[in-house]
């Protein structure tokens, strides 16, 4: 099809509803259950700005997700009775093909195709401008590619992101936007955080764990607290008792070890089919695990250090790989960094499920549960409603947080 036709099915009003229906489609998941209250009107604009929907705009006035949401609600509704399916996007012509970002340098990015991985070029007339991001294709878009018969592609299409981690501008020093609003896009359309710990060998450390549980919840994913190398415990009764109080929070946890196949079962199947960013620090054993997973799985990290002209700037390097079985893991180093950026002291408590159970039951209506007296929370601690290592995780957390 040449590129003049393309433009005039663009224009044509059928084709955009075909567009918008086939994008609706794609978009309609199946529900998750929420496992904690978790109340929208809470979220604050820094979080707003953090998080990313249907059509790509970084900053949302407050309501307006909710008010897009029930519009695309709408349009699923009356979708639903529709079967018609179509294969082939009308930007690609006959050979528009949707596939997913995996890898991206500059220009250039890897995609893959169910099971092929195919060398892309951009098209020239994709614009960063059109997404609000610094970045026009990101690992874990959803793109529209079209072949050339040689064995590579160009994208003509980046499908809108369901959600993006983001860079917060801070962690730009010396990168010069050309528009302070636009932020660097780390990976796209994730569905949870496998937050992994270890239980010796780098020992368990709680405050990380409710670290990047903060950091899950804030960016919409689900979080996996998966503590290996249990091999490495006296008894894993104790490994139990240390983990419960998050069981009973709600979260979900899998013990396991690596070099023994303990548990590995029950990774796959929380792995299955979904996009999964692994988060944890450095030798608790995350290659291990995938490789585990399925063997053979490598993941590349690498932080990669730049000098521009304004000065020192660090892009971290993130590759996604497509599993066997269904879904895809992503390994970035970036995770820390957009956890905690805008949340107040205010605010953390309600990252807690347990402390946010009491909310009201303090004797001061504006405790911060860290010295007030007659404090429901600081009761609660060691009488089994909230555990101490949570307590003591919430402490210092909100020492470190802004007013
Ligand atoms: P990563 O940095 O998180 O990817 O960690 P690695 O997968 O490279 O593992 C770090 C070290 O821990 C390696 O020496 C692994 O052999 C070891 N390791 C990984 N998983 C386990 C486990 O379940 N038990 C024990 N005892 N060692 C493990
Ligand atoms: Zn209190």
């Amino acid at each position: 099809m040449s590129s003049q036709k393309h433009r005039q099915c663009n224009r044509s009003t059928e084709a955009e509803l075909r567009k918008v229906r086939k994008q609706l489609k794609k978009n309609r998941k199946p529900k998750r259950p929420r496992q904690r209250d978790w109340i929208p009107g809470d979220l604050n604009e820094e979080l707003l700005y953090e998080l990313d929907y249907a059509d790509s705009e970084p900053v949302m006035p407050r309501g307006e997700r909710e008010r897009r949401q029930s519009v695309q609600q709408a349009a699923l509704a009356a979708l639903s009775s529709e079967e018609e399916d179509l294969e082939v996007h009308e930007q690609g012509g006959a050979s528009g093909k949707e596939g997913r970002v995996i890898q991206v340098s500059k220009g250039m990015c890897r995609v893959a195709l169910s099971g092929r991985e195919l060398l892309c070029q951009l098209r020239g007339s994709l614009s960063a401008q059109d997404t609000g991001f610094t970045n026009v294709v990101a690992v874990g878009d959803r793109v529209v590619v079209s072949e050339d018969g040689m064995g590579e592609g160009v994208v003509e299409q980046v499908l809108p992101r369901q959600t993006a981690l983001a860079r917060p501008d801070q962690f730009q020093d010396g990168y010069r936007l050309r528009d302070r609003h636009q932020q660097q896009v780390i990976v796209t359309n994730v569905d949870q955080l496998l937050i992994v710990a270890s239980w010796l060998e780098p020992k368990l450390w709680p405050e990380l764990i409710d670290r990047y549980l903060i950091a899950s919840e804030r960016n919409g994913l689900t979080p996996i607290i998966c503590v290996n190398k249990i091999d490495l415990a006296d008894d894993v009764a104790d490994c139990q008792a240390q983990t419960q109080p998050y069981v009973d929070s709600g979260y979900r946890v899998i013990l396991t070890s690596a070099s023994e196949g303990v548990g590995i079962a029950e990774l796959k199947k929380l792995l299955r089919d979904q996009t999964t960013v692994l988060a944890g620090l450095s030798g608790v054993g995350k290659s291990t695990l995938l490789n585990a997973v399925q063997p053979g799985l490598q993941i590349h990290t690498q932080e990669i250090s730049e000098y521009h002209q304004s000065g020192r700037h660090t892009t971290t390097q993130v590759s996604m790989m497509e599993l066997e079985m269904g879904g895809y893991v992503v390994d970035t180093p970036g995770i820390r960094e957009f956890g905690l950026t805008g949340l107040s002291k205010a605010e953390l408590a309600s990252f807690y499920p347990e402390i946010a159970a009491l909310n009201g039951r303090c004797q001061f209506k504006d405790c911060t549960h860290t010295h007030e007296p007659g404090c429901a929370v600081k009761n609660a601690v060691g009488e089994g409603g909230v555990s101490s290592a949570r307590y003591q995780s919430y402490q210092s957390i909100f020492a470190d947080l802004p007013d």
